[in-house]
């Protein structure tokens, strides 16, 4: 099926509680507001406080379910903030049924042989470990929902190493490897993992990457969300362990 061509009923994330990280800019914001939408209550993580509280105050005033807000510096988060998070969600709501991992960095563009190893351990930091530890931590929170939905973001530099893409290109591949594993062994049989490969989409990580690329060119986060909710919603409830490209 094309991905792009999917078109999602009004109430599909109607009563769902979905944890959006990277949720207050680019994709993540638009997937936060479009989850609501369609009758999500979100949970809004970041690291920027208030672009959460814009985020937050114009999904109250469209009327859609009032979401929650969740800090977090993934580079530093410690094992006593992952604990506290776990914490409020399961006092506030004592179930997750969906989490986005779209928070990403993306490092230097530049050769492994002069690849700065601090900048290595922020990108893993983010953009592998804190998805891994953080779905460990939220899975006895996931296993109370009747049917749970994971998604991680990779990219197409996650599907085949790419020069000088470095750190980037290496977490995302290893993310495609977290994901399967989950899958795969599904030690919470109504829990599934699926990646999503958003392609060349106009934000602002996007315009580091590529400084001389014309940002009209590219998809907008609005039009790569029919994927984003296919993943999210029931209609693929049978999807466990797949790789998907939002632009296909
Ligand atoms: P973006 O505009 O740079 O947004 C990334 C989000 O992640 C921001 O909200 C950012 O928070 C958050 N974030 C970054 N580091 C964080 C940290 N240490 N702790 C907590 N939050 C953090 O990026 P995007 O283009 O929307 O990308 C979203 C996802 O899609 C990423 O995983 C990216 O790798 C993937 N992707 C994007 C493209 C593309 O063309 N755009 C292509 C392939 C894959 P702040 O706003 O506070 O900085």
């Amino acid at each position: 099926m094309k991905y792009s061509e999917y078109q999602p009923r009004t109430d599909l994330l109607k009563d769902r509680i979905i944890l959006i990280t990277g949720a207050g800019d680019g994709i993540g914001r638009t997937a936060a507001l479009s989850y609501a939408l369609h009758g999500a209550t979100v949970v809004l993580h970041g690291r920027t406080l208030n672009k959460l509280e814009v985020i937050y105050d114009e999904i109250e005033s469209l009327g859609a379910p009032q979401p929650a807000i969740l800090p977090l510096q993934l580079s530093s988060a410690s094992p006593r903030d992952y604990e506290l998070l776990v914490d409020t969600l399961s006092k506030q709501f004592g179930r997750l049924d969906g989490i986005l991992h779209n928070a990403g960095i993306l490092g230097e563009r530049t050769e492994l042989a002069h690849y700065p190893v601090d900048v290595w351990d922020d990108v893993m930091a983010v953009n592998l470990r804190a998805p891994f530890v953080l779905t460990q931590e939220l899975l006895p929170l996931l296993a109370q929902s009747d049917h749970a939905s994971v998604v991680f973001a990779s990219s197409g530099v996650g599907r085949e190493a790419s020069e000088r893409w470095g750190a980037y290109s290496v977490s995302k591949i290893a993310i495609e490897a977290v994901s399967q594993l989950f899958a795969k062994e599904q030690v919470y049989p109504n829990v599934r993992f699926n990646c999503i490969n958003p392609g060349a989409t106009r934000t602002a990580m996007r315009a580091k990457a590529y400084p001389n690329e014309d940002p009209k060119s590219l998809a907008t986060p609005e039009m790569i969300m029919p994927a984003y909710l296919y993943l999210m919603g029931d209609d693929s409830l049978q999807m466990n362990g797949a790789s998907i490209d939002a632009q296909d």
